[in-house]
């Protein structure tokens, strides 16, 4: 099956605690560059009859009233952390207009994570006014979301497997800090990466920006976006500058399209 057209918008690029952190005055916290203020991460994926997000993390109200998302048809999840997970009961909006349930993607690990957080959506006696979930366990099988086909891509974040997910042309992967050979092949031949780049300094489960550019060089793809930034890897402008013409770091609100 063939990707159609599908839109991306960053609705989120940055790490577990946000740009800015709370209490931090450093320069990029206090920075009054809009690309420096970074919810946390999180995409929407269109196409003309599909609306999917990835992942919903504590920022996933504010991103779909910023965002003006009036519809949605499903949440597709990387993994279980609360950054990424966090915000689902807002769900409940879009429940309310459509009269049904949401689809939610996400593999056994992160399922357990949402059915014990979110343990109320899931009790036999539902009282009016909580989300309502309709769950689909993934494995590395692809699988289509309304007209998008998704291929899963294992990751690493430190321990912990993570999906990455390819539609069509683009990759996007949010929590990584290594990725086996043979994933690797699913992601060649993507006209755009997104990959997790957290800051310059060694991290035990995120690419740090140096390997993130060597990941984007040694997989060949053309165009690279960096994503799930911390206030420490420094100002927007000045690590743009120090980068590649085709990698850039990733803003909130940017939109890239495929054909
Ligand atoms: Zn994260
Ligand atoms: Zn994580």
């Amino acid at each position: 099956m063939t990707c159609p057209p599908i839109t991306i918008t960053f609705l989120g690029t940055g790490t577990s605690s946000g740009v800015p952190m709370i209490g931090c005055e450093c320069e990029v916290c206090t920075s009054t560059d809009k690309k420096d203020n970074r919810l946390r991460s999180s995409i929407l994926v269109q196409s003309a009859r599909t609306t999917l997000v990835v992942d919903t993390g504590p920022d996933f109200r504010y991103q779909m009233l910023r965002q003006k998302v009036k519809h949605l048809d499903a949440v597709l999840f990387t993994h279980p952390h609360k950054d990424h997970l966090a915000g689902l009961d807002d769900i409940r909006a879009y429940n309310f207009f459509t009269k049904a349930p949401i689809d939610i993607y996400a593999d056994s690990l992160t399922e357990e994570a949402v059915r014990r957080d979110f343990y109320y959506a899931f009790t036999d006696t539902k009282y009016p006014g909580i989300p309502e979930l309709n769950m689909h366990t993934i494995t590395l099988e692809p699988f289509v979301v309304g007209d998008i086909p998704v291929t899963p891509i294992l990751v690493w974040h430190l321990k912990m497997p993570v999906m990455g997910f390819r539609f069509g042309h683009f990759t996007y992967i949010t929590d990584a800090n290594r990725i086996d050979e043979a994933e690797k092949d699913k992601i060649r031949g993507s006209e755009v990466l997104v990959v997790n780049a957290l800051r310059k300094q060694k991290h035990i489960s995120h690419f740090t920006l140096g390997e993130a550019v060597d990941l984007a060089g040694e997989l060949g793809v053309p165009e690279a976006y960096f994503t799930h930034i911390s206030h420490q890897l420094g100002l927007h402008a000045a690590i743009e500058a120090e980068l590649p013409d085709h990698i850039h770091l990733a803003w909130d609100g940017l939109e890239l399209s495929f054909k």
